[in-house]
């Protein structure tokens, strides 16, 4: 199991800001920004380039939860960023799909 399925799992504690039948949003542990949480999808699927057709639908919803987090935490009219590592070069750490929501900050582009 990963260390996220086993916070999807109340396993780990979390600091929880959503969750339903599909995704767990919790505060990142180590946080990069004053808002900084993580979109999870219960489904252990790896990394994005590990998503099939048939999650489809499951990607579109950690996207529209990902936008609920930004709103429900006051990130809606300042902006905020969403962002998924993929893999070595993009700095994935823990394999096992989730989506960052970082805001409360101006950010620079292009990102480090
Ligand atoms: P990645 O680098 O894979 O895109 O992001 C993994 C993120 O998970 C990192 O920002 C890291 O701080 C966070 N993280 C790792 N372990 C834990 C944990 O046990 N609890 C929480 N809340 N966040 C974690």
């Amino acid at each position: 199991m990963t260390i996220f399925e086993k916070i999807c799992a109340k396993e780990i504690p979390a600091k929880i800001v959503l969750e339903d039948d599909e995704c767990v949003a919790f505060h990142d542990i180590n946080p990069q920004a004053p808002v900084h949480v993580l979109v999870v999808p219960r489904k252990p699927i790896s990394r994005l380039i590990e998503a099939g057709e048939d999650d489809r639908e499951l990607l579109g919803h950690l996207l529209l939860r990902a936008a609920e987090v930004a709103r429900r935490l006051g990130l809606a009219e300042g902006g905020f960023r969403v962002v998924i590592n993929n893999g070595r070069n993009a700095g994935e750490s823990v394999p096992h799909l989730h989506v960052h929501v970082l805001g409360g900050r101006p950010m620079s582009w292009p990102p480090g």
